[in-house]
């Protein structure tokens, strides 16, 4: 299935590639060139608020009742497109992606009010509170307490890895409200002002030098009953809503086809045995693989978006797009790595004695590659580890 889209959704095509175009900060789009590199939540915060004034762009998904543009699924897939291919930072999926369309679907009409606004303008910042130190891929494992105490629940206990705690002012969470019966039963989703006594964020660096995790400590935090989403115990369902929503993207498809034409750049201007780095044909064979793979990636997307059903029939086809997807994310990166050769050192900057105003010497993507490269090493784990994701497909499609 290879899809045409209308002479209307061209057009809108051509629409949102002027305006992201014309409203993409230049040093944000050089950030996104090279691989993301330092983009961080201000970043981000800032192209959320510039996509908002666009009429609520920032969340492409939602209807319009809720501040957003109202669009088709066709419409959100080009918008998301054009994003990358224009080299545009993504849109905070946890605000536009996951929990706005959980509190349309399950919130009261009071929690929307207070919550959408602030989440389609980037004012709430939010961070998902749901892995703990031994519950992971087992998720409904979970631990971390809450108890419920008058108007309030009180929270003990602690979560890891969560995303840019420390620049949240809300999260997201899962939490343990009764421990008496199947594991999946027995959570609850809430809503955590960030700024509640008690609560503490500890960072965790990563091997690359990242400082985007953190664990997440509650001591006696209070938050109020009226941030509960849906009902006490039932918040598995709402839990697993939420993290299949991200059908958008879950493959980073359009990351990965900026990625590939700036690695083909790069192989244009680097020296190989006399010749050019692209012409070589070891070289070249592995470029059309991951050409290849992708375009195999994009026929499937379209196939599970726009196929019988659409993107709500979506179950273990969005784990087969990412699997693959994220695979070959790292595989060009390791292209791009092998491409600058001896220049790929980590975060040479950084090292003692590193020179932050030395002349680079060898090819501007040696400025970012080996970063980049281990920290796209983390694909495969966050959102479900992708051991996970294949027993999700191996018992869908075998039955077992
Ligand atoms: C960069 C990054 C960002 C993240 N951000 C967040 C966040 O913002 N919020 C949040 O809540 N969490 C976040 N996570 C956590 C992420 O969801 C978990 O790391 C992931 O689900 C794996 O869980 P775990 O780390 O506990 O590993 P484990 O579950 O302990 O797994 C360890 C290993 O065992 C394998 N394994 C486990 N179970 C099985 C099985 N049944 N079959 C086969 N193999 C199995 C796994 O594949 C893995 O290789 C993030 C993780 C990363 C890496």
């Amino acid at each position: 299935m290879d899809i045409e889209f209308s002479p209307e959704l061209e057009q809108f095509r051509d629409e949102v590639r002027a305006v992201i175009r014309a409203k993409l900060p230049d040093d944000l789009r050089r950030k996104v060139q090279h691989e993301h590199d330092g983009l961080n939540y201000l970043d981000i915060t800032r192209w959320h608020a510039i996509m908002f004034e666009q009429g609520g762009w920032s969340c492409p998904s939602w209807p319009r009742e809720y501040g957003g543009p109202g669009w088709s699924y066709e419409q959100q897939y080009i918008f998301e497109r054009e994003l990358e291919i224009n080299d545009a930072p993504p849109l905070s999926i946890f605000s536009a992606g996951m929990v706005g369309p959980a509190l349309i679907e399950f919130g009261t009409e009071d929690q929307r009010e207070r919550f959408l606004p602030g989440l389609a303008n980037g004012e709430i910042r939010l961070c998902q509170g749901y892995s703990e130190p031994n519950a992971g891929s087992d998720l409904a494992s979970l631990q971390c307490k809450a108890v419920r105490d008058g108007d309030d629940y009180v929270i003990n206990g602690t979560k890891i890895w969560t995303t840019d705690a420390q620049h949240s002012n809300w999260m997201f969470g899962l939490f343990r409200t009764d421990s008496s019966g199947k594991k999946q039963h027995g959570i609850t989703v809430l809503l955590v002002d960030m700024a509640m006594p008690g609560l503490t964020v500890s960072p965790i660096e990563t091997f690359e030098g990242g400082d985007e995790l953190n664990q997440t400590f509650f001591d006696d935090v209070r938050v109020p009953v009226a941030n509960r989403l849906g009902e006490q115990d039932k918040g598995w369902s709402i839990a697993k809503y939420i993290l299949g929503m991200e059908r958008f993207g879950s493959a980073n498809l359009s990351r990965s086809m900026a990625t590939l034409q700036r690695l083909k750049v790069i192989a244009s201007e680097e020296p190989a045995q006399g010749g050019r780095l692209i012409d070589d044909t070891a070289f070249a064979q592995e470029l059309a693989k991951a050409e290849i793979a992708l375009r195999q990636i994009e026929l499937s997307e379209q196939r599970f978006l726009f196929g019988p059903g659409g993107p709500d029939a979506m179950g273990f086809e969005a784990s087969l797009l990412k699997v693959r997807g994220t695979e070959v994310q790292q595989q060009i990166m390791g292209l791009m790595i092998e491409a600058i050769g001896a220049y790929g050192h980590l975060a040479l900057d950084d090292q003692p004695g590193g020179d932050s105003n030395a002349v680079l010497a060898g090819p501007e993507a040696s400025e970012y590659a080996a970063t980049m490269f281990f920290n796209l090493r983390k694909g495969t784990i966050w959102g479900g580890s992708t051991e996970v994701q294949k027993n999700i497909i191996a018992k869908a499609v075998l039955g077992l």
